[in-house]
This record gives structure tokens, C-alpha cells and sequence, in this order.
């Protein structure tokens, strides 16, 4: 069925669904959400993605509004930028953001050619800082039908693994005062570690909150044995952690996680660290899974707004080819829906029809194993729509 049909019988279903709520006096929460297709796969993923909501929107008698913006490449062709001030102001009107990817074949494509400032990924650096979100989330998560695509050996694998990891988005070395001098005729390089209390607290919060909802268990990622930011940061989330008795913390050293990630995946819930040791063990953690088509993420800044986006790229290569694997978008909205919205149970219903998708044996090219059907990006979406049940 083409997108546009689908949506034009979606929204008079959920009109009727909707009507029908309100008469048994249900919460009907009324939710705008901006979204930013994107380049490459961007668009497709979305598209079914919006699928997915629509869906969850009449079973359980929400109102879901969209509105789409330009980012990246597609806003560097409309416009002559990456990203509009216009676009910011929808992002930031709305109750959360939903993007695809943006970006193209970074050694063929003309956006590329342009000076830095004006490239795609300088809309999605622009678009997080407008928005000043500051707490990354990617979730790894092994599904017992995707285990092979593991490249852990099946003792470990065998266990499955779910965890988080709550990576600092805003601050640390990426962003501290930086310089190259000349010393005697020698180049010497500084980059600046800095975090203060304030960038830590709000981030430990963010963590706590988050393995509340969760397996109720804090992984505190730094390096206290050498580094004084680091133990700055040990000490503040000691302090948060007083605040939530229910949920368990324990502090590993940056170098003893990144061995435990394929040691023994299964002993974590939320790691919480700092922006590099994230963005690092967050690669590592996703590559464990062995799909890539597969892993959502999240960005949130200090109230419950977001953006959620796969965590891959917009694959090029595979544009406008309906081949792409929608799921991580997917897996992204239901993030959406749990941390933006507070809709525990419309999320669940989310991953509950992922796993019976994987389940019933269909799979995207991506995760394509021995004896599964094949099915196209759009295909997927519609089974996904179609395995969507009220919890
Ligand atoms: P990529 O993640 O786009 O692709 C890597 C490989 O994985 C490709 O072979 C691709 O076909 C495959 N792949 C990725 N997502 C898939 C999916 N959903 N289904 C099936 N296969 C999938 O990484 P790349 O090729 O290094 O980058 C391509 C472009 O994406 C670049 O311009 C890069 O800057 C950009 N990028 C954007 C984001 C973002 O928007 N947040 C993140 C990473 C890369």
C-alpha cells in the first residue's frame, strides 16, 4: 500500500478512534511531533515509522499531529543551509522530535565540497544545540531471534544482553578549550577536560530517572584513578544516587567496562559516563549486537523533550531502493513514546510487535538469516502495524 494511502485510511480510523475515547472519558493526550526525514534512507524509515505511531495513536486513542522540516542535505538544496532557523522554531514548538538520518556518499556527494559549516552534519550539531540537548541514550539490545548476527561467542550471547548506554552529550574534552603551540620547535597539542557539578548532576539524574523505568541498576563509567574530572563526577553521582534508594549503583573504570561489554554484556542496565568513554563504549556496545539496522537512540535535554533518531547512518547506498530496515526508527519512536510522553505500555506494544515480527521470521536484507522471508522496508512497516496490539 503506498504511504499516502495508508495515511489518508489511518487518520479516519484514528478520527474515529479518537471520537470514540473521548465518549468513554479516556486520557487522550494530544501530541505534536516534529519530523526530519532526512537524506538517504531518512525519508523511507520515517515514513514507517509514522506508520507505527499512527497505529499506536488509534489503539489506544491518542492524537498524534505531524509536521516535517528540512535538515541536512534536503535543507542545503531548498535552502543553501542545513538547517533553517525556521526548522529550529518548529523543532522546538513541538512535544518531541523524530528524525531519520541525514548525509550522503561523503566522497561523491556535492554537499560535500562545501566548507564545513554548511555540510549536513553541521544541521545535526546545529539542531542539538539549539535544542541544548545534553543526555544521549542508545540502547544495545540482543533479540534472542538476532543472536547469531552476535559476534560474541553463544556463552555469552546465549545469556542476551539489554542495556543502556546514557552518554553526556555536551561537555568533557569534545568541547573544552583546545590549541596547538610551539614549544622550543616543538608541536605540542592541549585539549581541556571539563566538567563542573552542574553538567554532572543533571546527566546522573537523567540516569537515575531512566533505571527507574528500567532493570533499576547505574553502571558509573569514569576514570577516578587518574583523573580529577572524573572524580568530581564520582562524587555528584554518589550525591544523586541518594536520592533514589530503589535503583543500585556501582562505578567501574572506563577500561574494566569496555572489557566487561564483551565479557559479560548481560550485568548491565544503564551505564552512565561522560561524552568520550561514551561515545566509544556506545560503538562498542552497538557492534556487539551485530545489527545495525537494529539500534535506536535518543538525545534529551533538561525537561522530558527529545530527539530520537536511528543510530546508523543514511546508507547512500541503499537509498530509495525500499530495502532499508526501518526498525531502528521504530525502536527510536517507541523510545519516544516512553521517555517524551511517559507512555510505558504504547511503547511496550511497540517492541512487543518487534519481537513477534522477528518471531514469525521476517527480516530486512541487513538481518536476512537461512530459512527467513525477505521483506522490503515498507513490507516491514506493515507488519509492524499489523502486529500492534493494545497491551
Ligand atoms: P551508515 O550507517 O549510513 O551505513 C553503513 C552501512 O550500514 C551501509 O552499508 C548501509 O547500507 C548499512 N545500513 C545502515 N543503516 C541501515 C538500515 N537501516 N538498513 C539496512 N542497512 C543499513 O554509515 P555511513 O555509510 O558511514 O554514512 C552514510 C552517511 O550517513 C554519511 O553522510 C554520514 O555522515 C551520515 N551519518 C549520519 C548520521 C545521523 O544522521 N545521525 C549518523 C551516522 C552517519
Amino acid at each position: 500500500m503506498s504511504s499516502e494511502a495508508f495515511f489518508d485510511i489511518a487518520f479516519l480510523w484514528y478520527q474515529h478512534s479518537y471520537a470514540v475515547y473521548e465518549q468513554k472519558g479516556v486520557e487522550i493526550m494530544e501530541l505534536h511531533i516534529t519530523c526530519i526525514p532526512g537524506d538517504g534512507i531518512g525519508p523511507e524509515i520515517v515514513a514507517e515509522a509514522k506508520k507505527v505511531l499512527v497505529k499506536i495513536a488509534s489503539v489506544y486513542g491518542h492524537k498524534m499531529v505531524f509536521e516535517d522540516i528540512l535538515m541536512g542535505g534536503a535543507s542545503i538544496d531548498a535552502y543553501g543551509v542545513p538547517l533553517t532557523d525556521e526548522a529550529v522554531a518548529k523543532a522546538k514548538a513541538a512535544d518531541a522530535v523524530l528524525m531519520g538520518s541525514i548525509g550522503g556518499d561523503t566522497t561523491t556527494s556535492p554537499w560535500y565540497k562545501l566548507p564545513p559549516n554548511l555540510r549536513p552534519e553541521a544541521g545535526l550539531l546545529g539542531i542539538r544545540k539549539a535544542l541544548n540537548l545534553f543526555a544521549n541514550l542508545r540502547p544495545a539490545v540482543l533479540y534472542d531471534e538476532l543472536a547469531g548476527a552476535c559476534p560474541l561467542k553463544e556463552e555469552i550471547s546465549g545469556q542476551g544482553f539489554d542495556l543502556l548506554i546514557m552518554r553526556e552529550l555536551t561537555g568533557g574534552l569534545y568541547f573544552g578549550e583546545r590549541k596547538t603551540i610551539e614549544e622550543n620547535g616543538v608541536l605540542k597539542a592541549i585539549d581541556t577536560l571539563t566538567y563542573d557539578e552542574n553538567e554532572i548532576r543533571r546527566i546522573a539524574v537523567k540516569g537515575f530517572d531512566i533505571a527507574r523505568k528500567r532493570r533499576g541498576k547505574v553502571t558509573s563509567v569514569d576514570k577516578a584513578n587518574v583523573l580529577d574530572s572524573s572524580r568530581l563526577w564520582r562524587k555528584v553521582v554518589e550525591e544523586v544516587a541518594k536520592d533514589y534508594p530503589e535503583v543500585t549503583l556501582e562505578h567501574m573504570l572506563v577500561d574494566n567496562c569496555a572489557m566487561q561489554l564483551v565479557k559479560d554484556p548481560a550485568q548491565f542496565d544503564v551505564i552512565l559516563t561522560e561524552n568520550m568513554f561514551g561515545d566509544i563504549l556506545s560503538d562498542e556496545a552497538s557492534m556487539v549486537t551485530g545489527s545495525i539496522g537494529m539500534l535506536a537512540s535518543a538525545s534529551l535535554n533538561d525537561s522530558k523533550f527529545g530527539l530520537y533518531e536511528p543510530s546508523h547512518g543514511s546508507a547512500p547506498d541503499i537509498a530509495g531502493k525500499d530495502i532499508a530496515n526501518p526498525i531502528a526508527t521504530v525502536l527510536s519512536a517507541a523510545m519516544m513514546l516512553r521517555y517524551s510522553f511517559d507512555l510505558d505500555r504504547e511503547a511496550d506494544a511497540v517492541e512487543a510487535a518487534v519481537k513477534q515480527v522477528l518471531k514469525e521470521g521476517f527480516r530486512t536484507g541487513d538481518i536476512m538469516s537461512e530459512g527467513c522471508k525477505r521483506v522490503g522496508c515498507s513490507e516491514m512497516g506493515d507488519l509492524l502495524v499489523s502486529r500492534i496490539n493494545r497491551l
